[in-house]
């Protein structure tokens, strides 16, 4: 069956030309001679097969009968952060899917017991428990002890407010949820949460190619998510919003409600008057555009049409395929709220939007090539100094955890000073006054 799946984009794969374009930021583009890289794995690893390139061709090969599925295919597949850059950059150039490419290969992979180690049991948490850390520190709604929060399905709510699954693990991340779910009730929306019966999103099952998995957490999640009969959903973490506008309805189906990331909901109750931001914050601070926020939450398009063949080598697509380009991912929404906090100077780093550099947590990479998770995050945090910023924002749980870890535990080269990174919801939450 994977199979199947690889040929059908056999077209894709041919059209790699070896550009190299996927390894950085286009030429058009780049804003500091020091800041064009843009693959995480390509950058460290120094080898073309590490690059988006480098993985269609292999794909290829694979298909060709020319490799066989094998461990050191498995390596180089696998310490990818799924940050989907490649598929951006190339689509500069031509409209090719490099990232469902590398996401198939994975899947591939993984159906014939070539999976790293660490995500053996990743993969075995997540069928076990519903979060990749294994049983939880604390259950999935023990974030919101204290808080008197609607639980449904049994109580009724307008808005379903999503944790997410780091919150059970890390009490920074629960401390996060807590103040988004504060900042919602002093805006006056009815709001509920699922408590200890949230499912996981199911995205590490996703990065880590376990594709059936990832298509039944997916379908469990949306059967729940029905019953709750609200009218939206806000997702604390930008890694669970990419999860539901963009593979649900790829891998399973799209939820049946509207689904927000808290920014564009956040930035809805400003607009609308019912959350105001008086108290100035004062900080020098930069963003970090989270993979799938940003690139990786662009809704997906279903296509169903063949492909042809015109004067015996173009292709084409009948009807005309959509293309993901990433642009229509969630860009503005966290700007915006950057621009509205008084006190706050907002530098952007030089790698933005679509065109965004990973922090090195996505793709199961953390547990299986922790060296690569560390040196893309240490990386990006150099960027977010050389612009100046004395505070890194994120809006994603993983990219905060993650940065705050390669700090706190920064491998054997020496670290420069620390810098602190926070979610955009805790600045929110000081600008409204809510900090006593
Ligand atoms: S994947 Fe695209 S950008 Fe990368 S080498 Fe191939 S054609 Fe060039
Ligand atoms: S998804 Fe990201 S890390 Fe993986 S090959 Fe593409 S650019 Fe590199």
């Amino acid at each position: 069956m994977d199979l199947i799946r690889l040929k059908s984009l056999k077209t894709d794969m041919e059209k790699c030309f070896r550009c190299s374009l996927c390894k950085m930021i286009p030429l058009p583009v780049v804003r500091h001679p020091e800041f064009t890289d843009a693959c995480p794995a390509s950058r460290l690893f120094h080898f073309h097969g590490y690059s988006g390139s480098g993985k269609q061709i292999m794909a290829l090969s694979l298909l060709d009968g020319r490799i066989e599925p094998d461990e050191a295919l498995a390596r180089a597949v696998f310490t990818c952060t799924a940050c989907g850059y490649c598929d951006v950059a190339c689509k500069f150039i031509m409209d090719a899917e490099r990232h469902r490419v590398n996401m198939v290969l994975r899947e591939h992979l993984v159906d014939r017991g070539l999976s790293p180690p660490a995500h053996k049991k990743v993969r075995e948490n997540l069928r076990t428990y519903g979060n990749p850390k294994g049983r939880p520190e604390r259950t999935a709604g023990a974030w919101a002890e204290g808080l008197g929060l609607k639980v449904l399905p049994e109580r009724k709510a307008e808005v379903l407010l999503f944790a997410g699954c780091v919150p059970s693990n890390d009490p920074q991340s629960a401390e996060v949820v807590r103040k988004l779910a504060r900042l919602l009730l002093h805006a006056g929306v009815d709001l509920g949460i699922l408590g200890d019966a949230e499912p996981g999103c199911g995205l590490p099952a996703y990065w880590m190619g376990d594709r059936d998995l990832f298509t039944k957490m997916a379908s469990d999640a949306v059967s729940i998510f029905s019953k709750t009969n609200v009218r939206t959903i806000v997702a604390a973490s930008g890694s669970c919003l990419g999860a539901f506008r963009s593979k649900y309805p790829e891998y399973a189906r799209a939820p049946d409600v509207e689904v927000l990331h808290a920014t564009e909901f956040l930035l809805r109750l400003i607009s609308e008057g019912r959350l105001s931001l008086p108290r100035p914050v004062r900080a020098r601070v930069t963003y970090q555009d989270p993979c799938y926020l940003g690139r990786q939450s662009e809704p997906y398009a279903k296509w169903e049409g063949v492909e042809r063949t015109a004067l015996g080598v173009m292709t084409y697509t009948d009807p005309p395929k959509p293309v993901s380009r990433g642009v229509k991912g969630v860009y503005e929404p966290p700007r915006q709220i950057l621009r509205a906090i008084p006190g706050i100077e907002f530098n952007e780093m030089y790698r933005i939007r679509e065109y965004s550099f990973c922090c090195g947590a996505g793709g199961g990479v953390p547990a299986a090539y922790p060296e690569l998770a560390r040196s893309a995050a240490q990386h990006r945090l150099t960027e977010a100094r050389a612009v100046g910023g004395e505070l890194l924002v994120t809006a994603c749980a993983y990219c905060e955890a993650h940065f705050r870890r390669v700090q706190e535990d920064g491998g054997s080269q020496k670290q420069p000073e620390k810098m602190k990174v926070v979610d955009i919801i805790e600045l929110v939450y000081e600008a409204a006054g809510l900090d006593g």
